[in-house]
């Protein structure tokens, strides 16, 4: 949205502090709770020096508290002088036609009760039937995503101000967006939309602490990510996302929405492989595992030499810093060498 503002000549000032800081730095979040996790405070304090530069340049930015300061002092400003404020929301109540955020820095309130127009952009997925319903969700979210019983701000938006009310925006709107939405309620990959976006799953996902969320090169990153961006660009776009898992199961376990995470990702592979969407390596590839693992005499009889010779070549270093043909893995990591022992072989040595 912010790309489509400034062609039409508006300047849009992203007000969460994580948020904020994405928008100068001019990159994407990494999370979805936390946008700017994968940053130090030493990062940001800099990326504050580059663009605040009408403050002090001898000033304090070395702890949490200065960057927080700051910012607030530059954004309180902001909300000033803005004509109209944009929130999502975390969820539409059919109900009573309110809208909910919840937020830990009161940014939202700000945003819908200084300028003279309050905006809601929202997804339709977040209509839930009653106050009631939208009440256990907002407990369920804070749980989940940051451990507290509450968000420290929950607003609910009802319209536009009053005769009588002191403050609030004179013009409301809620903007719906479908984007792919209608189409994934009518299919298999329905129970995705009950997310509530809370992160759990990101955050108790293995492979994106491995790789962190840029990686994943969508909005929505990490389990619920792999799911739901193939639904909303099309498996062909992004086949490799499904196979981002280890199928561990965490992500399933923590999703307080209870979201079958593994099976939607194993549904998505199905998917890209009736689509052709593997490349060709890929598809030969597990043909050939296929046949070897089928086979356990054989399977054993080539991962323990394997594995052997992989220790052996890596070294004492315990580790590949290239590898021919997965340069696209080593070059900005290394690859670890496998145990001199296969896992059968060991097992069978502890029981003897
Ligand atoms: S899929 Fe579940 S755990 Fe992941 S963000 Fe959505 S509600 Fe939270």
């Amino acid at each position: 949205m912010n790309a489509a503002l400034i062609d039409a000549g508006i300047t849009p000032i992203e007000t969460d502090l994580g948020e904020y800081i994405i928008q100068l730095a001019d990159e994407a979040p990494s999370h979805i709770i936390a946008p700017v996790v994968h940053k130090t405070k030493e990062q940001v304090a800099e990326i504050f020096r580059d663009h605040h530069q009408h403050l002090d340049s001898q000033r304090d930015l070395t702890a949490g508290e200065d960057l927080v300061s700051e910012a607030r002092t530059i954004l309180r400003e902001k909300y000033f002088e803005a004509d109209v404020g944009i929130t999502g929301a975390n969820f539409l109540i059919a109900e009573t036609g309110s809208t909910v955020i919840v937020t830990n820095e009161g940014n939202g309130d700000l945003t819908q009760a200084l300028p003279d127009t309050h905006v809601v952009v929202s997804s339709i997925e977040k209509v839930v039937p009653t106050l009631e319903d939208a009440t256990t969700m907002i407990r369920l979210l804070g749980r989940s995503a940051t451990g507290q019983d509450m968000s420290a701000y929950t607003t609910f938006s009802t319209g536009p101000k009053r005769a009588a009310d002191k403050d609030g925006p004179k013009d409301f709107h809620v903007v719906l967006l479908d984007n792919g939405r209608s189409q994934i309620l009518g299919s298999k990959y329905r129970d995705i939309l009950r997310c509530i976006r809370c992160a759990a799953c990101m955050n108790h996902c293995p492979v994106y602490a491995a790789v962190g969320g840029h990686t994943y090169g969508s909005t929505y990153m990490g389990p619920v990510g792999s799911v739901i961006t193939p639904a909303i660009w099309g498996i062909d776009a992004s086949s490799d996302l499904p196979n981002a898992s280890t199928f561990c199961g965490r992500c399933a376990e923590v999703c307080p929405m209870k979201i079958p995470l593994p099976d939607l990702m194993r549904e998505w592979r199905n998917d890209a492989a009736q689509g052709g969407y593997n490349s060709f390596w890929e598809r030969l590839g597990v043909k050939i595992w296929a046949q070897i693992a089928k086979r356990p005499t054989l399977y054993r009889s080539l991962t323990g030499p394997t594995a052997w010779l992989g220790a052996m070549l890596a070294g004492k270093k315990g580790y590949f810093q290239s590898i021919p043909g997965l340069s696209s893995w080593t070059k900005s990591r290394v690859m670890p060498a496998p145990a001199k022992k296969s896992f059968m072989a060991q097992y069978k040595a502890r029981q003897s």
